[in-house]
């Protein structure tokens, strides 16, 4: 029969399973009916006149073949599934043709053919929670729960499961820019961030070498596995940044270097194979301002603002255990206060739902405040009340890193990699290099105006096709 290959997913080749009161209610061509497959309750459901009360039988016959809660037994791959209801109607090709006679009580009922069903009844005897076949999706099943199991559902609420587990295998990446002068403890916050050492092998230059030194740019890979998930994390490093006596330019190496990202990206995205596209993309700038100065120098101005179009600019103060906690909150103030003078764009946290949890939003509210991150790194562990710590030991006491009293370095992690990571990706996808695109499109099809003008033999002006 047509409807037993139909692809439809949900149907069962489960045979029905009658008491003998409803045995002895059905022809043995009705009770070879029942052992064809269920339609699905999506399925339009087509009644015949004078069929009512057939249709409402197969439906209590249905509910005795079926796993307790009324749903057929999940299959291995699939999540629970809801109860099929069977359908018959005439002429329907997924339907059986033959309607169900209503025997009286007169006719005879083969005790052989009786006996056969009550075996399938005993076979098919529902099944206990226990022993019901596992869901895929295990503690992640959304339908597990008692409540859940007596009521008809299509299945959907997994999606998310389903999108988590695709991206779960792809693993993660993220690309974080760390700019700001040497010494300013750039490499160790990035350790500390990430438990790693990322700057086995640095060479740091000495003072001769760095007055025409140049910004280069240093790109460091890791990958991190924790839980099960897979980051690889690439840092881009800025070694020179801030050092020369001349420092005019020295943030154009970051500008080229994010600008050669989106290139390559764009480059990908256009060509033919899009299946897997590198993102190389640059998806937030950690910028480190001194603790020393008053606030803002000129160079972080210029560099800022050369930047903050193109990547999503995360202040810090670095070194804060140099600062009192007066100093700390003195220094915070006046670097906000610059940003917006100035003009700087750095990353917006994005607003809380209103109605988002109260703690959720005071958090929320906390990290706003925070910025600019004052930030504490170390990568050695220390002894402190008998605990041993991330820190810096002074001969006046023990700086905690992982402390919230000492420093925003657990604000700042959180943010980077447990709040906002995502937040972070689509920003530099949905505004930053849209941007990028944008332009670019509207540079290339200016250049092709100018091509087919000249080649029609007028000039045309410069702004022709924008
Ligand atoms: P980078 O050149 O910016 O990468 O700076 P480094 O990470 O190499 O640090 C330069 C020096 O500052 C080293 O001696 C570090 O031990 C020290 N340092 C790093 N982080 C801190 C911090 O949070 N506070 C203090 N006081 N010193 C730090």
């Amino acid at each position: 029969m047509q409807h037993m290959s139909s692809p439809v997913r949900f149907r069962s080749t489960k045979k029905a399973t009658f008491s003998e009161k409803e045995l002895s209610n059905l022809s043995i061509e009705d009770q070879e009916d029942t052992q064809f497959p269920y339609a699905m309750r999506d399925l339009p459901p087509v009644s015949q006149p004078g069929e009512q009360n057939q249709t409402e039988d197969h439906h209590e016959a249905d509910g005795s073949g079926t796993a307790p809660n009324g749903r057929l037994p999940s299959l291995p791959g699939t999540p629970s599934l809801p109860r099929p209801i069977p359908v018959y109607a005439s002429g329907s090709p997924t339907v059986p043709q033959r309607p169900i006679r209503v025997r009286t009580d007169a006719e005879f009922q083969p005790l052989q053919l009786r006996r056969q069903f009550a075996s399938y009844s005993s076979m098919e005897r529902p099944l206990s929670p226990a022993s019901r076949p596992h869901s895929p999706w295990g503690r992640f099943d959304p339908y597990e729960s008692a409540e859940d199991q007596e009521k008809e559902y299509v299945g959907f609420a997994t999606l998310p499961h389903q999108v988590q587990r695709k991206t779960v295998k792809k693993g993660f990446t993220f690309t974080l820019m760390v700019a700001g002068e040497s010494g300013l403890g750039k490499s160790t916050l990035i350790n500390s961030l990430f438990l790693t050492d990322l700057y086995k092998d640095r060479k740091v230059p000495n003072a001769e070498e760095r007055i025409n030194q140049t910004v280069g740019i240093l790109t460091h890979t890791v990958s991190i596995e924790e839980k099960g998930i897979k980051l690889r994390l690439t840092v881009i490093d800025t070694p020179g940044f801030g050092d020369s006596i001349n420092e005019t330019g020295s943030w154009k190496p970051l500008e080229d270097y994010i600008d050669k990202q989106f290139e390559q990206y764009f480059r990908d995205e256009s060509g033919l194979n899009r299946r897997n596209i590198q993102d190389n993309r640059v998806h937030c700038c950690l910028y480190f301002i001194s603790p020393y100065g008053h606030g803002l120098r000129p160079l972080d101005v210029a560099c800022m603002k050369a930047l903050h179009n193109k990547v999503n600019i995360v202040p810090v103060v670095a070194k804060a255990d140099s600062l009192t906690e007066a100093e700390v909150q003195r220094k915070k103030m006046k670097i906000r206060e610059q940003i917006e003078q100035f003009g700087i764009n750095i990353y917006q946290f994005p607003e809380c739902d209103s109605d988002e949890d109260e703690d959720l939003k005071k958090q929320d509210q906390l990290l706003k405040d925070s910025i600019p991150f004052a930030v504490i790194g170390s990568n050695v562990q220390v002894e402190s009340d008998g605990h041993k710590v991330r820190g810096r030991v002074y001969p006046w006491g023990v700086v905690e890193v992982e402390n919230p009293a000492h420093s925003d370095f657990l604000l700042l992690r959180n943010m980077l990699v447990k709040t906002h990571m995502q937040d972070l990706k689509d920003q530099t996808g949905e505004t930053h290099y849209e941007n990028y695109r944008a332009q670019c499109i509207s540079n290339m099809t200016r250049m092709e105006c100018h091509a087919s003008g000249a080649q029609r033999g007028r000039l045309l002006p410069a702004t022709g096709c924008s």
